[in-house]
């Protein structure tokens, strides 16, 4: 493979040590060739760093974040991934996040961060071009919303317009295990726990800014296939659904399926869908879309909040932004179909900095707990919980930061911790330690939960399985055949670092040509390897980390609440999880 740095000054990474509070820049530029950029550098440098036994909230557990060759040359290659151990389930932490942050990195002159050791006071790092500075952050720490930070580091830092802002809430200050780190305006590292890590390193925020340019490659076929990409997804019917109603838009169709979480799994649809629905959004909250820096589709869907502070009809207004995963959560799966409410927590949990759909889950789990008087208010603090009822979810929200008791303190580390404590694990809807997203469609969305890399939906889009299942038959081992396939490639999309929105458009010839103006020579089939070896390495760090098959629990809530593909087997799953552990070539005793 050829290989040359066509952007000046990139190809290396930016060490930051907190313990230190000092900072280097090794050129890495071998590394660069072998994993290319994003989950798949991201993972080798973990797998260089990672000391056996070192706990996710450890000074010593290092915090990855790489953006990829693509990133700032082509459209909607806006992401950065990060790498971390998660303090939620203890294995692979992985998370993207887009917003300003890759391009303000390649601004800066960076394509990887790593972070390390731990400050004994709260700090925030400055990162403006070649100077970095760490700086005191006590007086922002403990500040009620993660929002206000970012507007006082706004203030007080400078490169606006070529800068990205990353900070944690109180969430993450507390440790709670779910907490996520907002990313500039409506953009999160979300789920598994950076917030935590960010919080047990004392790290309050990141700034990056810089001046360096982003030359486009003088490569003959980079204009065309510019233009090519960008009629694509401007002008075709791929992206459409993203910039219409957004993601929001599956809460119908998901709701017909009978996919769609209600009442903690309770049931696959909600009576009370059409008020949360994206189209009612659209019509009656939606006030603007925006757009991650480098990318034309503009997917994020910003909802106006009204709020009354007094009587005599005086108001304020919020903006809050709003998606499917996000109405799973704080709507139908907590049986609330006013809209308003849906945006009234959307936004408590944005300013204390918490994973969304952890919250949810958690929320729906509580809710149940107390229905079947499984908790009482004395463990509750006196808060009745009930479907529908948002202000007992708020004052949730609050005591789960705040930790006043025993029982919140185990609900900030998990809906499986806190079942663990408590009982109710048959209907604590997690899979892998890690609260589930708004699908119940069937079986390839259970298998990829329980086995993707990082229990996510992102990992395999198991549900998209299924729905291919639902319309065309799909035998059991296609459905897993498509898990893996779908696997593998992402991690290719991934260490690229793009928008996975746009993957329709990102084939692998796609990226074979695009990757082929910036001088990197690998043909479609390289790539899918690529995508195959880095899965793999995922999967060895898991190991690392102590991962084991034999710690999988599937809580019978799955198999007791029809899918969309029908109900589930206990047997006809045992057998699905068998062949994906031999089409993956894993021991039968193996531990991942
Ligand atoms: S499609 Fe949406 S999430 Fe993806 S890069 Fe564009 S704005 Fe960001």
């Amino acid at each position: 493979m050829s290989y040359s740095a066509p952007i000046p000054g990139l190809r290396n990474i930016l060490y930051l040590d907190l313990t230190e509070q000092s900072s280097k820049v090794v050129d890495r530029r071998e590394l660069y060739k072998i994993c290319l950029g994003g989950v798949g550098l991201a993972t080798t440098l973990m797998l260089e760093e990672y000391k056996e036994g070192t706990g996710a909230l450890d000074p010593e557990m290092p915090v990855i974040l790489s953006t990829g060759p693509l990133t700032g040359v082509y459209p909607t290659c806006t992401k950065v991934a990060a790498i971390f151990r998660s303090p939620l389930n203890g294995e692979l932490g992985e998370a993207y996040a887009g917003g300003h942050l890759g391009m303000s990195m390649r601004y800066a002159g960076y394509e990887t961060i790593v972070l390390k050791g731990a400050s004994k006071y709260p700090v925030y790092v400055a990162i403006h071009d070649d100077e970095v500075t760490f700086k005191d952050a006590s007086s922002i720490w403990g500040l009620s919303s993660a929002i206000d930070v970012g507007k006082i580091l706004r203030s007080r830092e400078k490169g606006a317009g070529r800068r990205s802002i990353l900070r944690i809430g109180r969430a993450g200050e507390k440790g709670i295990r779910y907490a996520s780190v907002n990313v500039d305006t409506y953009r999160h590292f979300g789920r598994l726990g950076l917030g935590a890590v960010f919080g047990a390193k004392k790290l309050k925020a990141l700034v990056i800014s810089g001046n360096k340019e982003i030359q486009s490659p003088e490569h003959k076929n980079y204009r065309k296939l510019y233009r090519d990409l960008y009629k694509t997804l401007v002008k075709t019917e791929l992206m459409e659904k993203y910039h219409n109603l957004g993601t929001s838009e599956n809460i119908l169709s998901l709701n017909e399926l009978r996919g769609l979480p209600t009442r903690n799994l309770q049931a696959g649809s909600f009576e009370g869908v059409e008020t949360i629905s994206g189209e009612h959004f659209a019509e009656n909250y939606l006030i603007r879309r925006v757009s991650c820096a480098g990318c034309p589709i503009g997917c994020i869907h910003v909802a106006m909040l009204k709020k009354a502070f007094s009587k005599s009809h005086e108001y304020e207004t919020f903006n809050v932004s709003y998606d499917f995963e996000l109405i799973y959560a704080l709507g139908s799966n907590l049986g609330i179909s006013d809209p308003k409410a849906v945006l009234e927590l959307i936004d408590a949990c944005e300013k204390a900095g918490l994973d969304i759909i952890s919250t949810g889950v958690i929320l729906a789990w509580a809710t149940e707990m107390q229905h079947k008087k499984r908790l009482s208010t004395a463990e509750t603090l006196g808060l009745e919980l009930a479907w529908g009822n948002v202000e007992p979810y708020l004052q949730a929200i609050e005591l789960i930061v705040r930790a006043p008791n025993e029982f919140y303190a185990a609900l900030g580390k998990g809906v499986g911790y806190a079942s663990c404590k408590y009982g109710g694990e048959a209907f604590a809807i997690q899979l892998g330690g890690l609260e589930i997203p708004g699908y119940h469609t069937g079986l390839g969305n259970l298998i990829g939960l329980a086995m993707g890399a990082r229990h996510s939906h992102l990992d395999n889009a198991g549900y998209s399985a299924d729905q291919k299942a639902f319309r065309k038959g799909l035998s059991d081992e296609e459905i897993i055949d498509l898990l893996i396939k779908e696997e593998e490639l992402r991690c290719m999309l991934n260490s690229l670092t793009i928008c996975l929105f746009a993957r329709g458009v990102y084939t692998p010839e796609i990226v074979s040509k695009a990757l082929a103006t910036l001088g990197i020579q690998k043909s479609p089939e390289q790539l899918i390897e690529l995508g195959k070896k880095v899965s793999q390495k995922k999967y060895l760090l898991k190991k690392k980390f102590g991962y084991t098959l034999e710690t999988l629990t599937l809580p019978n809530r799955f198999f007791e609440t029809a899918a969309t593909t029908g109900k589930l087997d206990q047997k006809r799953v045992q057998k699905a999880l068998e062949l994906y552990r031999q089409k993956r070539g894993l021991e039968r005793s193996e531990k991942r």
